[in-house]
């Protein structure tokens, strides 16, 4: 999932309502000439950015770790300065006023809103487009030592079937289901206008819109599965293995995926929030090149992130964080209020700095708690790849063999276990491209994760005290969610009372 594309979408959503400041360019001619023109600006860097990280591959046969780093720098930067170009867009121009003002497009729901949303998407395909010779030279360098037949096809699938692979996996995965929310949205505010004033309930498009998006959140892997490619993994020694793998951990889902992607992709990824809409998907270059052990120890990570129920405290972060801004918002405008007399701060610095408070949240928390997520789900996978009995163990371990006259902790983990996840990893980073120091925000880098399964390993009180760390994060979460419904509960509850008695009375009037 990526997020600037999400970030496009939740900024189409709000940001034209809310309408902070007026648009500074609005003649026809001056919108399509900021429009056009930062297209144009956008695939001029990529271009350049393209050539650079070229001369690089070739001048220093030695120079693939930087000319790696270099691409994956620039890709991303170059992501953020589209998500921006669209933002200056909406806000400063009146390019949305332009799309919306014009006939045919206000009938079909949802319409306007693809269309404003296209200089974004082009943006994107562009920068794709012009990254193309570089990936492809990267995933020839890199795969060649890997694994030969498998990313020689990949590397000379052509310009098509990468952008194939991209669009669909970096955008569709975004577009497909925002547009469904969208239709359910305008639906409503049609609906809305077409009631009679005294029946009109103003939150009904935004109360249509809640629903609708938790609808297709919950629904999203049954066409999420047909954007991405996907079929059901074949049986044999493998299926067979992670069945009888689900069983014993506990692992509910509705199939077992094979994520086709033209070896492109080494990855494997759990979505669906309920066993009926949960698949488990393995890439087709995961399964190409990594031996069976190793499969399962990445399995056995994505279903870490179930067991731990993952997405679900994602779901009560994303509640605590609106709840937080909410209540920065609601002391700001008391605050005002009673400061300097009536309003002090105007609506627009106190919506802004719900915005930034929202922001600052998902920048610092949401990376933090991600990491230690990512880390318990590697906890988990190696449990489920530790070995059974003394027998099975090869290294000497804390819990098997060497473990002396005393029995270890349960929650000791096995130096074999952490082995394999460790080797499964290195991996996972080698075939994809990734350097294994680089940083991440949702996962932190590959090598700080596999020292720190070797640390767990050799230290049976640090397992306790990551879990009690875990643990104390989710209570937290549990915490702030319940706090701050019971306040607003507290203050809307009037509000609700006399919305009902406007109702009935409207009802029972005519
Ligand atoms: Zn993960
Ligand atoms: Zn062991």
């Amino acid at each position: 999932m990526h997020l600037h594309v999400v970030m496009a979408f939740a900024i189409l959503i709000w940001w034209p309502r809310e309408r902070p400041i007026d648009p500074i360019v609005t003649s026809a001619a001056g919108v399509w000439l900021v429009v056009l023109g930062q297209l144009a600006a956008v695939w001029l860097l990529s271009t350049v950015a393209t050539s650079r990280a070229l001369r690089v591959l070739r001048d220093q046969p030695r120079g693939l770790e930087d000319a790696q780093h270099r691409y994956h720098r620039t890709t991303l930067m170059l992501r953020w300065i589209v998500l921006a170009t669209f933002a200056v867009d909406l806000t400063l121009t009146g390019w949305p006023d332009m799309v919306a003002s014009f006939r045919p497009v206000s009938i079909v729901p949802a319409m306007a809103e693809i269309i404003i949303v296209l200089p974004f998407l082009v943006g994107s395909v562009l920068v794709l487009v012009a990254a193309y010779p570089v990936d492809r030279l990267l995933r020839l360098h890199t795969g060649i030592a890997a694994t030969p037949c498998a990313t020689e096809t990949a590397a000379t699938g052509g310009l098509r079937s990468y952008l194939d692979f991209n669009v669909r996996h970096q955008l569709l995965v975004v577009v497909v289901p925002m547009t469904m929310i969208l239709i359910a949205y305008d639906i409503a505010r049609d609906l809305e206008d077409r009631m009679p004033a005294s029946m009109q309930v103003p939150w009904l498009p935004d109360f249509g819109l809640g629903i609708s998006a938790a609808a297709v959140f919950v629904v999203a892997p049954l066409f999420l599965k047909r954007i991405w490619t996907t079929h059901s993994l074949p049986g044999g020694i493998l299926r067979d293995e992670l069945d009888r793998m689900c069983g014993k951990i506990g692992l509910r889902c509705r199939d077992i995926l094979v994520w086709r992607s033209g070896q492109m992709m080494v990855n494997a990824a759990v979505m669906g929030l309920f066993p009926r809409v949960r698949f488990v998907m393995l890439s087709d270059g995961l399964l190409e090149s990594m031996d069976d052990k190793q499969i399962e120890a990445v399995f056995g990570h994505e279903a870490g992130h179930i067991r731990h129920r993952h997405i679900q405290f994602f779901l009560l972060f994303a509640l605590a964080s609106m709840l937080i801004a909410a209540g920065v918002m609601e002391l700001l405008y008391r605050w005002s209020l009673a400061a300097a007399g009536p309003r002090f701060l105007n609506e627009a610095v106190i919506q802004s700095a719900g915005f930034v408070a929202i922001v600052a949240l998902w920048g610092v928390g949401f990376g933090f708690i991600s990491r230690r997520f990512e880390r318990q789900a590697d906890l988990f996978g190696a449990r489920c790849v530790s070995a059974v009995g003394d027998a099975g163990c090869s290294v000497p371990c804390g819990v098997h063999a060497g473990a002396g006259e005393r029995a270890a902790p349960s929650y000791a983990l096995c130096s074999t276990g952490a082995s394999i996840f460790a080797a499964a990893l290195d991996r996972v980073a080698l075939l994809n491209g990734i350097p294994v120091e680089e940083p991440s925000w949702r996962h932190s880098s590959i090598a700080s994760r596999i020292a720190f399964l070797h640390s767990l390993a050799a230290d049976p009180g640090g397992v306790e005290r990551f879990e009690r760390s875990i643990r104390r994060i989710k209570k937290t979460l549990i915490a702030v969610c319940v706090v701050g419904l019971g306040i607003s509960a507290y203050y809307v509850q009037p509000y609700v009372w006399t919305e009902l008695a406007r109702m009935t009375s409207s009802a029972s009037g005519g």
